[in-house]
Order: structure tokens, then sequence, then C-alpha cells
């Protein structure tokens, strides 16, 4: 592989979205990614409002549009008190709604855009495995390719040297590993098991939240299925599947009993997937020669399913401030930094909500199955939205767009 001005480590959502505008401005960009395709079930799927605008900037609203897909325009929390609604449809601008989208198929469109561009290179069953240094600068990386049938090495690893590397390789981030930026760690008093349960036709539309003594669901409308998120304490997984995968039957059919004839499609816990929560964010998203950006910078809670939204952000941010210091050749720790300055405070005031929400409604909810009964008063902030309907546009806004929606630059604009 020739060398490179730009290479991004992992082609998710803050990788696709930042090579495909550097590509547009021009700039030599390499994404390497280390699995064969986008095709994984264990991410998410949400598309929020801001991205969708996103999207028609970048000339790219139709072919996103021809995508299967769910528009949710309203979210439902069911509590043992009552239900309260979260409607998104005064959200301002063209979109009012959350797409829900496979979220290999909303990369899937990015790469095959970007490919167009003749200075954008995606390479998949590329694995990065180190950096490269020079007198304290990061000039580069380190990588394996693996065969695309058995992800065997494929040779011995290569380097790839660029003048800016950028970390995209989300929260397990091996990047940040190795250069040493450490995190600030929160904490999260939740896991979460991942599983799919058969839709029918006449089953409500829309995501889905179930708060119950003791249990917290969300389901997910995806067409023929509901994905399910049911939250556990953290830490309980395995004395949980202990008890056989028959009491998971049970416990969601006491959440939602028009579910219960369809518990028996989960098998065994093979179908249950754990998302082991992690909210934590990077002090300094920076040094010499590298950018961290996306999950690498910033773990999010799954709370709100803000996190591909933040992370398409902190894409567009960076190629904005960035494309020209690139194109010029050279990448200072001040355009890092102005980078960092952008986007921390949104992530700082979305992650300081997610834990709001985990410390007055999750914990206290879940601590119920140990005894400490919340009762059957929904949680105060919810109490509120249902008292006050004015209420119920701000998580509705700070979900779909968020604190500080990213706009495509002038020259990454296309029209359709
Ligand atoms: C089960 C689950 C459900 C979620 N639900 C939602 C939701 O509904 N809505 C929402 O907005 N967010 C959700 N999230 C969070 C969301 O998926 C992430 O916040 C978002 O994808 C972050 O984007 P990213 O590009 O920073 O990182 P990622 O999406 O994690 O992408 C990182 C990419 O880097 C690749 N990679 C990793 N290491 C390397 C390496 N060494 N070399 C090369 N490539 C590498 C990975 O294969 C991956 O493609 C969910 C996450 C999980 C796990």
């Amino acid at each position: 592989m020739t060398d490179t001005r730009c290479v991004i480590a992992g082609g998710g959502p803050a990788g696709m979205v930042l090579g495909l505008l550097l590509a547009r401005a021009g700039v030599a960009v390499t994404v390497l990614e280390k699995h064969a395709d986008f095709l994984r079930d264990f991410r998410g799927d949400t598309v929020h409002a801001s991205t969708l605008t996103l999207l028609d900037e970048l000339g790219l609203g139709e072919q996103f549009a021809a995508l299967p897909k769910r528009l949710v325009d309203h979210v439902t929390m069911q509590t043992d008190a009552g239900t309260v609604e979260l409607d998104l449809q005064g959200l301002p601008g063209a979109h009012q709604h959350i797409a829900m989208v496979p979220q290999w198929d909303f990369l899937e469109l990015l790469a095959t855009d970007a490919a167009r561009e003749p200075s954008f290179t995606l390479r998949h069953n590329c694995e990065v495995t180190g950096l490269l240094t020079e007198r304290g600068r990061v000039v580069g990386v380190r990588y394996q390719e693996r065969g695309a049938e058995d992800g065997a090495p494929l040779g011995p690893e290569r380097e790839l040297r660029a003048e800016l590397t950028v970390a995209c390789d989300g929260r397990g981030s091996l990047v940040r590993e190795k250069t040493g930026l450490r995190s600030r760690v929160f904490g999260a008093p939740m896991d979460v098991w991942w599983f799919r349960l058969p839709r029918e036709a006449d089953d409500p539309v829309g995501a889905v939240g179930r708060l119950s003594t003791g249990q917290f669901a969300v389901m997910l409308d995806r067409g023929d299925y509901w994905q399910c998120a049911y939250l556990i304490r953290k830490g309980s997984d395995a004395g949980l599947r202990s008890e056989g995968v028959e009491s998971l039957h049970r416990r969601f059919a006491e959440l939602h009993p028009w579910l219960a004839d369809r518990m028996g499609t989960i098998g065994s816990w093979d179908d249950v997937k754990l998302l082991a929560v992690r909210l934590d964010r990077v002090r300094r998203w920076y040094a010499e020669g590298v950018l961290l950006i996306g999950d690498a910078a910033h773990a999010m809670s799954p709370v709100g399913g803000v996190g591909i939204n933040l992370a398409v952000a902190d894409g567009v941010a960076a190629a904005r401030i960035l494309a020209g210091p690139l194109r010029a050749g050279r990448v200072t720790l001040a355009d890092l930094r102005r980078v960092q300055r952008r986007r921390w405070w949104p992530t700082a005031v979305i992650q300081r909500g997610q834990r709001l929400i985990h410390r007055f409604v999750i914990e206290p909810e879940l601590s119920a199955t140990s005894g400490r009964s919340s009762g059957t008063r929904p949680p105060l902030a919810l109490q509120l939205l249902r008292r006050v309907p004015v209420l119920r546009s701000v998580p509705g806004y700070l979900v779909a767009i968020g604190p500080l929606p990213e706009h495509a630059p002038s020259w990454a604009r296309r029209r359709v």
C-alpha cells in the first residue's frame, strides 16, 4: 500500500464519514477496517435527524431514503403508572423522525459514494496493530492483512505512513491504547442483553420502552423483527445465565405479556449477546500526528441511542477543521486541539445527561430486583414529562438533533 496523507483506523460511522469528507476535499485518505464487511448485528441502527440532514447536504438523501428502514416519530415509554410519549414531530428542519436502518446499509452507502473519489481507499481485512513513531510523533500505522475467508494472516505485518492517523476504532480502541492517552471512566449501573424477537403486523410501531419495578427494556422496530435491549445490573450476566434461558423468557414476558408466546424463539443463551456498557471520555483526544474521535475518544452509554450521531458529528467537524492543513501537508497540535474544543462540550453534555439517567432512572429501578422496591411511581423525570407536555420535546431534541449538530462544509456538498 502506498503512503497516504491521512490513515483512519476503523470503518465505523466516524471513520467512514471522515474518510468520505476528506476524499471530497481531495485529501489522499485510507481507511483500514479489520472486518471483511460491515455486516454486524451487534451495533446500533439509529440514524438521527441531524445525520439525515447531513446526508441531504452531501447529496445522499435520496439514496438513503431508498434503503429499507423504519421511521420513528415518537418513542413510547410504558411504566406501571402509565405511558409517556416522547414526540419528535415538533423537531425543526426537514426530518421529524429517527430512521432505523441496519448500520451495515448506512456504512455501505457511505463507502460506495466515497469510492467515487479518486483519493479515497478503503481496505477491508486490514487490522491496525500498532503505531509508527519518529521523534515522538506518530507517522502512520502498522497493520496486518487477513484472509477474507478464514481471517488468517496474509504475509507479514506492513506499514502505512501518513501525516495524520485518526483513531476511529471504537470503544476498545487499539490506537488509544498505544498512544497512552488516558480516559476518565464514569462507570454505569447496567449491562445490556441484546436479542431479537419476531415482529407481527399488528404489533406497536416505532421504539417501545418498558419500565417496571426492577426491570427495564427497550425494543426497536426493525420491520419483521424486534431488536430488544434488556437491562441487567452490571456484572450480573453470569449469575443470571446460570438460571437458564427460561428465566429470560419469564422476565421478558412479565414486562410484555403480549410477547410471551414468542419467547421460545430464543432457544439458548447463544441467541443473547452481552453489551458491557461503558461510559468514558479521553481527557486529551490528540497527540503529535494522531487524533481520536467517535467511541475511541468517548464510549457512550446506549441511553438515547446517540453514539452513531456523535461519531458522525465528530467525523464532520474533524474533516472541516483538518482538510486544509492536510492538503497543505502539515497538521499541528493546534489543529487537532481545535477538533477536541469543538466536539468536547456537546459530548460532555450528552454524557452528563446519560449519567443522570443512569443515576436517577436506571440504577433505582434495577436495584429494585435486590429488594429495594422503587414502588409503582415512575421516576421523577418521567413523572415530570407526563405532567408537563411541553417538556417532552426537550429529550427528543437532545436525542434526535443533539446540542451541536454539524453541517457539511460547502466543499463537501453535492446537489442530487
Ligand atoms: C449492541 C449495541 C447497540 C447500540 N445501539 C446504538 C443505537 O441504537 N444507536 C446509536 O446511536 N448507537 C448505538 N450503539 C453505539 C454505536 O454503535 C457507537 O457509538 C458508534 O457505532 C460509534 O461509532 P465509531 O465509528 O466511533 O465506532 P464503531 O462503530 O465501534 O466502529 C469502529 C470500527 O473500527 C473497526 N476496528 C476496531 N479495531 C480496529 C483495528 N485495530 N483495526 C482496524 N479496524 C478496527 C471495527 O471493526 C469497527 O468497524 C450501540 C452499540 C452497541 C455495541
